[in-house]
């Protein structure tokens, strides 16, 4: 465990010495990856579960990775971030500050660690004061785009593998309806082509990352798969979680540790599921000459949460409602080789997110859940305002944004096939 001392310099030196410098070629597919150290320097409250918790200390340091992919025509970067969520309103600060990548490619997430500061505003000290520390979340958004732009000019000649698997074991629940659950897999990995040693493998798995909740930062199981994954030589780990909202969480044992301090199974968690990555992508064969496409759709979604608005209206929530009152977001849709790529700006419920993979036709499939905003629960209308779903609908934009995503998601998807 450390405590909160976090060297400005050694910050800087992460994003410097995770970076390989290359020089690229003409022909072929090109990527680079980075991470950066976006730990809070002083505590924070924490997002997720209640207000009015502040950490006390750091047990492992929070992270934002990115890789950067371009086939010579089309460039895209993938963020993810240890943090409960980043919001329209980061993305685009985040977006604005980068020039090295056509900024509406830059697809980034949060992995929804529950132990990582609060990055919307709901969970500081009353539920009418916003809990966010701005100064780092601006600090955090200026880095992350530097480092971007950096990883963007450090991009080498790699090649491609791909792979799915499903039906892996203690890994997630369902606590809501144990019967939907989707234990898909989804594996990338890139190696660089001269030294053939991977340089990223990114893992799109469906999972709350939730088993911690005792006033120590940690990016919860997400910290083991990334341990796992770089000690096993797969290069830097990057993680994106899935459709894992009402409510799958992680599977583990309650009886091994006192609530909230599972740290064996947050360990176990996340090291079964790097096992799980890596075993999969082992034996996965060399893509042929890949090369990217990619959409967006912007679209907006009105806004029936009252307390949502409300927290708009006193600025606890950053950003604007449009003229009308809705909230604008976006989706995207990409392919890296033969695999297809869809974004989710919020916590999808898993039957959202297998009506979704039943549509796509790429393999493997990834859906990126909680990217480029965090609108909270999204349900299928029928499910909006049932008993069962009563906490999911109170922490929701309102019964219309999951017709609206799926109906932006499927003309993507129909309109490349
Ligand atoms: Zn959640």
């Amino acid at each position: 465990m450390r405590l909160f001392n976090v060297p400005t310099a050694a910050i800087a030196l992460s994003i410097v010495a995770s970076i390989c410098t290359i020089h690229s070629s003409a022909d072929g597919l090109r990527a680079a990856a980075a991470k950066i150290d976006i730990t809070p320097p002083r505590p924070a409250y924490l997002a997720g579960y209640s207000i009015a918790r502040k950490s006390e200390a750091v047990h492992d340091h929070l992270s934002a990775r990115c890789v950067v992919l371009d086939d010579g025509t089309t460039r895209i970067a993938l963020v993810s971030c240890d943090l409960i969520g980043v919001p329209r309103f980061n993305t685009l600060l985040i977006r604005k500050q980068i020039s090295r990548v056509p900024q509406s490619q830059v697809i980034i997430g949060g992995t929804h660690t529950h132990s990582g500061p609060d990055t919307l505003g709901m969970w500081g000290p009353t539920l009418t004061v916003s809990g966010v520390d701005k100064p780092w979340l601006e600090d955090t958004c200026t880095k992350i785009a530097r480092m971007v732009d950096a990883t963007a000019d450090a991009i080498k000649p790699v090649t491609l593998r791909l792979a799915e698997t499903s039906g892996l074991k203690r890994i997630s629940k369902n606590i809501r309806l144990p019967q939907i659950l989707d234990t898909h897999l989804s594996v990338l990995q890139l190696q660089d082509e001269q030294t053939k040693k991977p340089l990223v493998t990114l893992v799109n798995y469906a999972c709350h990352p939730e088993i911690l909740n005792n006033r120590q930062m940690t990016a919860d199981f997400p910290h083991w798969l990334y341990e796992a994954v770089e000690a096993a030589g797969g290069g830097e780990c990057i993680y994106f979680n899935g459709a894992q909202g009402g409510m799958v969480t992680a599977d583990f044992d309650e009886s091994l540790a006192p609530r909230g301090a599972n740290w064996v199974e947050a360990e176990r968690i996340g090291k079964q599921l790097g096992a799980a990555a890596l075993k999969v992508i082992a034996d996965a064969p060399l893509v042929t000459a890949p090369t990217l496409s990619f959409a967006r759709q912007v679209f907006s979604v009105p806004l029936a949460n009252r307390r949502y608005r409300a927290l708009i209206n006193m600025k606890v929530f950053s950003g604007t409602l449009l003229p009308d009152g809705s909230v604008e977001t976006e989706a995207s849709w990409f392919k890296i080789g033969p695999a297809e790529f869809v974004t989710i700006p919020g916590e999808a419920l898993p039957n959202v997110g297998i009506f979704l993979r039943a549509h796509m036709q790429g393999s493997p499939r990834f859906q990126l859940g909680l990217t480029n905003d965090f609108l909270g629960y999204i349900l299928a209308p029928e499910d909006f305002g049932v008993d069962l779903y009563g906490y999911e609908s109170g922490q929701s934009v309102g019964p219309e944004i999951e017709p609206i995503l799926v109906k932006n998601l499927l003309q993507m998807i129909d309109a490349k096939r």
